[in-house]
């Protein structure tokens, strides 16, 4: 038992779907490994960065949305917002979302746009940092 199986599903589709040897997931209280025989558990991810070990040893990365993952019989599901490949970014995109993001956070805003904003701004900063550091 030295790969589990994955799934990881976001709002587009199907992510990847194929065993893996270890994760690196983007918990809310901190990065998180994950690997073969994890004990059972159903945790919230935040934007992030996410890597994970194929079976051929090859690590991957990808920016992350919110969502969950779920660890169950060396079975992993992780459903989540967003999830980009660092090829697939549009840093353009990115960079006026941020700016977009931050300009907005200077105004008076209710709670929930306050928090919506947050967000997006995580997204795009997540999305940056993927590039950059790819
Ligand atoms: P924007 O304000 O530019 O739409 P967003 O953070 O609000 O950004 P999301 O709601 O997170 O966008 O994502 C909507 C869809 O667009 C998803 O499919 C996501 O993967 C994709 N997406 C968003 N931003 C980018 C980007 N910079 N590069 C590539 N795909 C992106």
């Amino acid at each position: 038992m030295n790969t589990f199986a994955t799934q990881i599903i976001s709002s587009d589709g199907v992510f990847y779907f194929g065993r893996l040897r270890a994760l690196v997931i983007p918990a809310v209280d901190g990065e998180m490994g994950v690997l073969p025989g994890h004990e059972e558990m159903i945790i919230a991810l935040k934007e992030g960065i996410l890597r994970y070990k194929d079976g051929k040893d090859v690590w991957h990365k990808a920016a992350i949305g919110r969502g969950t993952i779920q660890f169950a019989n060396n079975r992993c599901t992780i459903v989540v917002d967003t999830a980009e490949k660092p090829e697939e970014i549009d840093v353009r995109r990115a960079m006026e979302a941020k700016k977009r993001a931050e300009e907005q956070l200077q105004h008076a805003l209710s709670e929930r746009e306050y928090r919506l904003m947050q967000a997006s701004l995580a997204r795009a900063l997540t999305r940056l940092k993927l590039v950059e550091n790819n």
